[in-house]
């Protein structure tokens, strides 16, 4: 969540600026560098034109056609000092030959140039870029035809201009937002300025849009493989092409401080709540990983397991109160299990153990006292006649006597005795520690009390015998775990056997049967 609330902002930012912004952010580009391009349009052609006036101005001077030939050098030696764009002017005369040259030798033919032609034909003549003959240098030449008073053609003044010059030019209308505009032939190969890197060649996706008069427009890869946006313009009727590409990145980047708002407020949220709703996040996370680990152990069954204190000392109020609602929740669901565990294994009418506590707490108590070394006992009680006292005094005073019984028993038996209802009116006592000498004694101190004993039942006095079967199981015994079951078991056979004989012979008697070691099933 905290991540989100940092990257969400971050990312809707980028998102929109890349979907909506980038598209106009190019446009922008294009229009700034076609504005830049424009204005270098401008300026080349006007000082190119400018060039070709100088030149037709040289042209008119009546002196080219009198002038002798040093004169004529000096002459062009002045207008070159004055104007630095020129690497050379010189005079054709109508044959082709040049005179005049202050830089070299005269009488060189040019007669086969287009210039040369073109002074002929009457017409004044901006040259491609070429490497001069004159000069050796990378050059266009301006020219423009001399006539004489009559208007017959007599040569013509001849400019080289340095592209040394147009690189200057170029460099004044230069600024960082104006690229890397350059000036190129048709073909490509880079004028000015000079020391711009490259050019283009067929193939390049500006050179291809701008041959064939193609708009310019989008992201494209240049001949690095740099995405850019690029645009040209031609000049001087097509002759040259004025381009200029920028980097994408450069394009975004001036923009990307509209980034840093969606960042900072990002930030910001995150270093004025983040600690504190770190700190809400772990104070929730621990305790409720902890409830949830011990109720995955209660779920199991694993009640006992104990649920650890809180493990941060700063919980908000509300894990405190789940944390102390799911305490007592598990104590009373322990507490009402334990009810349960005691209710099943207690008889309801006389509050002793039931059979089923005999046979689950007996074998243990057994088990305990044979691996001590000493004997063990059994009594099985049965009361005398019992249906008798249901027939004439009804089930309540029956249940009466059950209850009286039990408790008189209870005040017999001693700490370590288990008691417990085997069913009925029937009885059973597990006496660890006791041999067949203090059974038969408990017997019949038991069997006497009983004798004694007074029920109060609506009004009346019920009095009653109980007949008792002892059984007893002298040391050495070794006992298996599950063994000592099967020895309880074998133990309550031969007591039942006992109670069994003392009704036969007449109630109200204890018999005694003591059961030799190797007769145990399981010793
Ligand atoms: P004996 O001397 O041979 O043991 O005679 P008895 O009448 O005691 O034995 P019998 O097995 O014939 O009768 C047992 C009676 O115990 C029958 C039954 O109604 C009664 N009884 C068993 N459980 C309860 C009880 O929970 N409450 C009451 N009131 N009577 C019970
Ligand atoms: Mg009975
Ligand atoms: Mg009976």
């Amino acid at each position: 969540m905290l991540w989100a609330m940092l990257l969400l902002p971050v990312a809707a930012g980028i998102g929109f600026f890349t979907v909506h912004s980038s598209r106009a952010l190019q446009r922008e580009a294009l229009d700034d560098l076609t504005a830049i391009l424009r204005l270098q349009q401008q300026f080349v052609e006007h000082w190119t034109l400018e060039r070709s006036a100088d030149i037709g101005l040289l042209a008119s001077d009546p002196r080219i056609l009198t002038l002798p030939e040093p004169r004529l050098r000096a002459m062009f030696r002045t207008v070159l000092d004055e104007s630095p764009a020129f690497n050379i002017i010189v005079y054709v005369d109508q044959d082709g030959r040049t005179r005049g040259d202050p830089k070299g030798p005269s009488g060189v033919d040019v007669s086969d140039r287009d210039y040369f032609k073109a002074a002929r034909d009457g017409r004044e003549f901006v040259s491609d870029v070429i490497t001069s003959r004159l000069t050796g240098k990378r050059e266009f030449i301006v020219s423009s035809p001399v006539r004489d008073g009559q208007g017959r053609f007599r040569g013509l003044i001849m400019g080289g201009v340095s592209t040394e010059a147009l690189s200057t030019l170029m460099r004044t209308v230069q600024d960082e937002t104006s690229g890397n505009a350059v000036l190129l032939r048709a073909s490509g190969e880079l004028l000015a300025p000079l020391d711009a890197d490259g050019g283009l060649k067929p193939g390049d996706v500006l050179l291809d849009r701008a041959t064939a008069r193609e708009p310019s427009s989008g992201v494209y890869r240049n001949a690095q493989g740099e995405r850019v946006v690029g645009t040209y313009l031609w000049c001087l009727d097509g002759r040259w092409l004025l381009a200029a590409e920028r980097l994408e990145t450069d394009v975004i980047r001036v923009h990307a401080g509209v980034l840093a708002v969606p960042l900072a407020g990002a930030a910001l949220v995150f270093l004025v709540f983040g600690p504190a709703l770190l700190r809400l996040a772990r104070s929730l996370d621990a305790p409720l990983k902890q409830l949830e680990e011990h109720a995955r152990q209660i779920e199991q069954g694993n009640f006992e397991v104990a649920c650890p204190p809180l493990p941060v000392a700063d919980a908000p109020e509300e894990v405190l109160r789940l944390d102390q609602a799911y305490r007592l929740m598990v104590a009373r669901v322990r507490s009402a299990l334990d009810a349960l565990r005691e209710a099943s294994l207690t008889d309801a009418l006389t509050g002793v153990g039931n059979r089923k506590r005999l046979f689950s707490e007996g074998p243990r108590l057994l088990d305990a006292s044979l691996r001590g070394g000493r004997p063990t006992s059994v009594l099985m009680l049965d009361l005398d006649h019992f249906k008798l006292v249901n027939d004439a005094h009804g089930h309540a005073a029956g249940d009466a006597v059950l209850a009286a019984f039990a408790g008189l028993l209870r005040g017999l038996l001693r700490q370590s005795d288990l008691f417990a209802r085997y069913g009925g009116e029937e009885f059973a006592v597990l006496a660890p520690n006791a041999g067949a000498r203090q059974a038969v004694e408990l017997a019949e101190r038991i069997r006497q009390a009983v004798e004694r004993l007074e029920v109060p039942v609506n009004g009346e006095t019920l009095r009653f015998t109980v007949s008792i079967g002892a059984a007893s199981l002298e040391p050495p015994a070794t006992v298996h775990a599950q063994g000592a079951v099967a020895i309880l078991e074998a133990l309550l056979g031969r007591a039942d056997e006992a109670l069994y004989a003392a009704k036969a012979t007449g109630r109200n008697r204890v018999e005694c049967r003591s059961m030799a070691s190797g007769s145990a099933p399981v010793l």
